[in-house]
């Protein structure tokens, strides 16, 4: 069973220490959120999961982490200066702002309060800083509104120095910021997130196979978080929506409380950023098109003795979408055969922010408690685990349920006399003795084992 809604999951991540609102001590910063100590660790999980299936277990990616500021050139050229805009409308009569291309087509009337709607002008997505202490025109620089130019800046570092032949990608992981007109759904739509971006080179001509072969590979790894294949599906986007860049864009939807919404875009974004950051590229009347560019971006092939430009496939995701995904898929709510129902988080236990609590059966046997502490210290070398004796057992299991950690470790009179503690599972709520000295090992195989399904 999913999240019923989304406040369910907003009230949650507050009360459970997943995410808090911005600067909430000031009366909170509209649509920014604060990732608490549960949820940076849900989220280091995820990052490390994508890192993990997308550039440790191929041969053919490589890292990158770009700063945030480049030069204002890379935004010219990229075409986000002139292009990355929403079109913006305002009510006369309550004042309040739409982006005109979500409202109902056709009506022209304000959604909340039925008033006049002003002309639509086109609003700049980019926030907008200087370098240095002057604020002037030629110190202007933006906060990047997507990661992928730091990739396209780098893209002849990356494969002379590593030594590339095409195909081959590159990954990286960072915030980016967008001024949206209107925010929401939580952290679905903020001002400042974090994407996780592949662009990937290959031969033009194999950019279609390769584009199918990403949308597929992507898909697959949502499948094997364990996000149900009735929540999740494509969608084309048709011709007239596709961003300036784009030739075809494979959209991955995931069904949150709110309706079907991104989560992911795979775009075929073709030969367009390579070129336009080179300096070969000449107009009809033989001038150069990039005048600042320094470097011809154009690939030599040795084998065909011919230059060209690389065309690019883009797997584009939102971490805090998917974290947001993950959330509502893993919400559940399980009978306890006593009145209220009892909230169970059912993340794969790989993405889980706690790994193991290991509790004492009794808090004032200093013997039990002693011993707990010794086997979470233990465990600590190899997983995140916790120590929690703030409650009795009955609640301890609770409290990890609905945080979603997939094992409690109990230590009783027992373990005191053979060395093993019982390991109660979150899912089925069945216990097992396991020896200490071999309990790392057993939870290990446990939680990183593939497949799992909620
Ligand atoms: P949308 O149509 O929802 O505005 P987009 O098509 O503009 O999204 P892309 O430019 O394709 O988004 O960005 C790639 C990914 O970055 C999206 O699939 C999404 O997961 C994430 N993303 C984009 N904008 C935001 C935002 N304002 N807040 C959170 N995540 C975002």
């Amino acid at each position: 069973m999913p999240a019923p809604d989304l406040n369910t999951i907003v009230s949650l991540c507050k009360r459970r220490g997943f995410l808090f609102q911005s600067s909430e001590i000031y009366g909170g910063l509209e649509s920014t959120w604060d990732y608490g100590p549960l949820g940076v660790e849900l989220k280091n999980n995820v990052k490390r999961d994508w890192w993990r299936a997308n550039v440790y277990d191929r041969d053919d990616m490589e890292g990158l982490d770009a700063a945030i500021l480049m030069k204002r050139e890379v935004w010219l050229y990229s075409g986000h200066e002139k292009t990355f805009h929403d079109p913006l409308v305002d009510c006369k009569k309550c004042r309040k702002r739409f982006r005109a291309d979500l409202l109902e087509p056709g009506t022209g009337t304000c959604p909340e309060c039925g008033g006049e709607l002003t002309e639509p002008r086109q609003f700049n997505l980019m926030f907008r800083t200087h370098m240095g202490p002057v604020e002037e025109e030629g110190s202007r620089v933006y906060l990047r509104p997507e990661t992928a130019q730091g990739i396209f800046v780098n893209y002849a570092n990356v494969q002379t120095s590593m030594r590339r032949k095409l195909p081959f990608g590159i990954a990286q992981i960072g915030k980016a910021f967008r001024n949206e007109i209107v925010t929401g759904s939580f952290i679905f739509r903020t001002r400042e997130f974090e994407q996780m971006e592949i662009e990937y080179f290959c031969k033009p001509g194999e950019d279609e196979k390769v584009h199918n072969q990403w949308v597929e590979q992507r898909m697959k790894w949502y499948l094997e978080l364990g996000i149900s294949s009735d929540r999740i599906r494509l969608y084309n986007v048709p011709k007239e929506d596709l961003a300036h860049y784009s030739k075809a864009t494979v959209d991955i939807e995931y069904r949150y409380p709110m309706g079907w919404s991104e989560i992911e875009g795979i775009a075929n974004r073709t030969d367009f950023d390579l070129a336009s950051h080179s300096k070969s590229p000449k107009d009809n009347e033989g001038k150069r098109k990039n005048r600042h560019s320094n470097v011809d971006l154009t690939y030599f092939d040795p084998e065909k003795k011919e230059h060209f430009f690389p065309y690019v496939v883009e797997p584009s995701a939102g971490v805090d979408r998917i974290v947001l995904a993950l959330l509502c898929e893993a919400y559940g709510e399980r009978d306890t055969g006593k009145g209220r129902p009892r909230v169970v988080l059912s993340l794969n236990p790989s993405l889980a922010p706690i790994k193991a609590a290991v509790l004492p059966l009794k808090r004032n046997e200093p013997r039990i408690v002693q011993k707990a502490k010794s086997v979470k210290k233990r465990l600590s070398a190899s997983l995140r685990a916790v120590y929690d004796d703030t409650g009795g057992i009955g609640k301890l299991y609770a409290r990890q349920d609905e945080i979603g950690t997939p094992f409690c470790c109990t230590v009783d009179f027992q373990t005191l006399e053979d060395d093993t503690v019982t390991v109660r599972d979150r899912d089925t709520w069945e216990q097992t003795r396991v020896s200490v000295e071999k309990l790392s090992l057993y939870l290990s195989d446990r939680i990183f084992k593939a497949g799992y399904s909620t």
